[in-house]
């Protein structure tokens, strides 16, 4: 890399893990002043738990951020159960492995943002920036309005702006999202308010009824987590996201469930519930608009609504990605994003292709049981997790071998 490409000017929209990520990747290519701007006024995560996998770990070690991440739960045994009877329908054990440096963790979701954040330079970050308009200012760049009425200019506008993404909305007019009918709570609590009720609270585990799920899981400093997820539940509100809510406003949809972790539910402390609808979207064609001057990362770019539970794996590796194509192409925009776009699309078409498979094995598996499907039957047949197929190009995916792969491809073709 030379110093005499052009300074670039970019925007990053959104101070979740792909902003964050994208942020700490850019500052360590020359020639680029990176801005990033962020709705709320602090930059506190809401939510509970979030799995760091290998893939997850293996961008974290890129970023150079690995190291600061330091409290978590290592997932050993994984249950998944019958939540109305307590049988046991699954479980995968690993063995503790003390020569992995980093196994799978689950941890606190503010854990992985102040291991980001530590790595962003002072004065990067803008607070209270929600972002209400972005206007083509042609020679002048791209042109970004904020709700507080001030402006911001940029060659490159990054949306990290999650799901509900108005970059998206402003560069991708015709994309929608909807609600997926699913509605998801969560909590965190210490470990003593609940581990009198049964002794499966401890590990990570679902409980299953056809329609609901309850899991359980430790996510680090003696704290569980519990999300509850029911189908077709209609939520406190249809765009609720991180909003609190009462607990019997979550406990009524969990009826069916033993006793015991209807006790759990009930006594999570009152005001500790956050509601967030489930909302996704269809696969882009693109992932980069206005002749390269808009590029989408994290869920901005895949609105999948946490499947695969990686997202925030999948938002860091765009982030990453992106910074290595800018500096590859010396900030040339018009051949840096289609190389981004290269890496990215076809990993997020695989992901898209694989959820409508394992949509279609469901279905299929209902209808063999046939309209007399016992409850247990139907809980049964939700214990699929990943259609038969090897995960691996998911939960271990090592975006830096990729990288290397692409660029390993393009020296002997000589395009890029
Ligand atoms: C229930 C649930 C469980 C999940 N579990 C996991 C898990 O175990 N592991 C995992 O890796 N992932 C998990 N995910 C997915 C993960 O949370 C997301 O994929 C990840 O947070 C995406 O990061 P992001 O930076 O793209 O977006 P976000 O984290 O959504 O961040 C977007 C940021 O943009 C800001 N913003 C939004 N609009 C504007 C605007 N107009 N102007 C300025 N700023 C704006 C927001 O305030 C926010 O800070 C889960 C998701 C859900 C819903």
């Amino acid at each position: 890399m030379t110093v005499d490409a052009p300074v670039l000017r970019v925007a990053i929209v959104g101070g979740g893990p792909g902003g964050l990520a994208t942020a700490i990747a850019l500052f360590k290519i020359p020639n680029v002043d990176v801005k990033l701007y962020e709705q709320a006024s602090i930059l506190r995560e809401v939510g509970a738990g979030i799995n760091i996998g290998t893939n997850s770990w293996k961008v974290l070690e890129l970023l150079g951020v690995a190291d600061s991440l330091t409290t978590g739960h290592p997932e050993w045994t994984v249950l998944n159960m019958n939540g109305r009877s307590g049988e046991e329908l699954h479980r995968r054990e690993r063995t503790p492995d003390p020569s992995m440096k980093r196994p799978t963790i689950r941890t606190q979701r503010t854990a992985l943002q102040s291991a980001l954040l530590a790595h962003v330079p002072p004065g990067t970050i803008q607070l209270s920036k929600k972002l209400s308009k972005l206007v083509d200012a042609g020679d002048e760049g791209l042109e970004l309005h904020f709700k507080d009425n001030t402006t911001a200019r940029a060659d490159l506008v990054i949306g990290a702006d999650g799901i509900r993404s108005a970059v998206r909305d402003a560069a991708w007019p015709d994309y929608s999202i909807a609600f997926t009918g699913t509605t998801i709570w969560r909590t965190l609590l210490p470990i003593q308010t609940i581990q009198d009720l049964d002794p499966r609270f401890r590990l990570t585990g679902w409980w299953h009824t056809p329609t609901t799920h309850v899991y359980f899981s430790p996510v680090g400093e003696g704290l569980w987590e519990i999300a509850a997820r029911a189908r077709g539940a209609a939520a406190g509100q249809k765009v609720s996201w991180g909003i609190c809510v009462t607990n019997a406003h979550v406990e009524a949809h969990f009826g069916d469930m033993l006793p015991g972790v209807r006790e759990a539910l009930r006594r999570v402390p009152e005001g500790g519930w956050r509601e967030f609808a489930a909302f996704a979207g269809p696969e882009l064609a693109r992932l980069t608009a206005w002749d390269g001057r808009v590029a989408l990362v994290g869920d901005a770019s895949h609105a999948l609504s946490g499947a695969f539970g990686s997202g925030a794996g999948f938002a860091m590796e765009d982030g990453w990605v992106l910074a290595r194509a800018l500096e590859h192409c010396r900030n040339d925009l018009g051949r840096a994003l289609p190389l981004f776009e290269r890496v990215r699309r076809p990993y997020y078409s695989r992901m898209y292709a694989h959820l409508a498979r394992q949509a279609e094995v469901r279905r299929a598996r209902l209808e063999e049981l046939g309209g007399e499907a016992s409850y247990d039957d139907r809980v049964r047949s939700k214990i699929i997790t990943d259609g038969g197929e090897d995960m691996a190009w998911i939960y271990r995916h090592d975006i830096g071998a990729v990288w290397a792969d692409v660029l390993g491809r393009l020296e002997d073709t000589t395009e890029v």
